[in-house]
C-alpha cells in the first residue's frame, strides 16, 4: 500500500471502528505499518484503556489517533466523519470492527438483547458506511472491509442475534459493493474464525478447547491473521476485488 493518496500528497486515512478491541487494535497497527494514518473509532473508553491502547501503538506515534464514537449514533458518525473530512481531507479506508455478542437461546433472548446487538453490528455498519461514502465516491476511491463472522456463516448456538446480524452484514457489503463499483469504492467482508481475544476468552476453557479442536490449523486466530487480510483489501491495488467474503478461520469453515 502506498503512503500516498490519488494525488500523491497524502497518506490514507483509515477509519476503524471498534478500534480499541482485539481486533480493532492490530487492524490498526497493520495500517499504520502499512503506511495509513489511523483514527480508531470505539465508545468512551477509561483512561487506563486508552493507556494501553496508545502503548500497544507506540511505535506508530502520531500516525494513529482515538476518536469517541457510539456507532449506533447515526447522527455521531456523520458528525465524527464530518470532522475527518475538513482535518484531514476525508475517510478513505472503512473498517467496521465494532461489535458486541448478546448470547441467549431464541427461547430466552429478550428484545432489549436482539435489538442493542442489532443496532451496534448491523446499524452500525449502515451509520459509518453511509457517513463515508459519498466522500469516498465523489474522490473517486474507496475501501470499506466489514468484519462479520464464522457464525454467520454457519449459525451458532445462542447466537440467533449474532448470527443474523453478521450474515445481514456480508448482504449490505455485496449491495453497497454494486452500488459503488464504477466509483473506485471497493467494500469486502473479512469473515473471522474463533480468534485470540477477549471476546473468545470470555468462552468457557471446555467450550475453547472444544473449538481448538476443530479448527485444522490447531490454534485459534491471531488478531495479526485478521488484520492482514484487511490491510490485503484495503491496500491501493486491491481495486479488483470487490463484494468479497474473506473468510479467516483456520480451515474451521471451508465454502467456496
Ligand atoms: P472486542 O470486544 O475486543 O472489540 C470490539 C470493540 O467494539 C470494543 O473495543 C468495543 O468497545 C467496541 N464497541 C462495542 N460497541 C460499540 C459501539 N456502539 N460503538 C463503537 N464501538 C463499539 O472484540 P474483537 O474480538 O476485537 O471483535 C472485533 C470484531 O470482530 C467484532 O465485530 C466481532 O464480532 C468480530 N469477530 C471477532 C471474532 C473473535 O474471535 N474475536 C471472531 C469473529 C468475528
Amino acid at each position: 500500500m502506498s503512503a500516498s493518496n490519488a494525488n500523491g500528497s497524502a497518506a490514507r486515512l483509515a477509519l476503524i471502528t471498534g478500534g480499541l478491541g482485539g481486533l480493532g487494535t492490530e487492524i490498526c497497527r497493520q495500517l499504520a505499518q502499512a503506511g495509513c494514518r489511523v483514527i480508531a473509532a470505539d465508545l468512551p473508553a477509561s483512561d487506563a484503556r486508552l493507556a494501553g491502547f496508545r502503548e500497544a501503538c507506540a511505535t506508530f506515534g502520531d500516525a494513529i489517533g482515538y476518536a469517541a464514537l457510539d456507532v449506533s449514533d447515526h447522527e455521531a458518525c456523520a458528525t465524527l466523519v464530518g470532522r475527518l473530512e475538513r482535518e484531514h481531507g476525508g475517510v478513505d479506508i472503512l473498517v467496521n470492527a465494532a461489535g458486541i455478542t448478546r448470547d441467549a437461546s431464541l427461547r430466552k433472548m429478550t428484545p432489549a438483547q436482539w435489538h442493542e446487538l442489532m443496532r451496534v453490528n448491523l446499524d452500525g455498519v449502515f451509520n459509518t458506511s453511509q457517513a463515508v461514502v459519498e466522500g469516498m465516491t465523489r474522490r473517486g476511491f474507496g475501501r470499506i472491509v466489514n468484519i462479520s463472522s464464522v457464525n454467520g456463516q454457519t449459525g451458532q448456538f445462542g447466537q440467533t442475534n449474532y448470527s443474523a446480524a453478521k450474515a445481514g452484514v456480508h448482504g449490505f457489503t455485496m449491495a453497497l459493493a454494486r452500488e459503488t463499483a464504477r466509483k473506485g469504492v471497493t467494500v469486502n467482508t473479512v469473515s473471522p474464525g474463533y480468534c485470540d481475544t477477549p471476546m473468545v476468552a470470555a468462552v468457557p476453557a471446555e467450550i475453547r478447547a472444544q473449538i481448538v479442536a476443530g479448527i485444522p490449523v490447531g490454534r485459534l486466530g491471531q488478531p495479526a491473521d485478521i488484520a492482514r487480510a484487511v490491510r490485503f483489501l484495503a491496500a491501493d491495488d486491491a481495486g479488483y476485488l470487490t463484494g468479497v467474503n474473506l473468510p479467516v478461520n483456520g480451515g474451521y469453515f471451508m465454502s467456496f
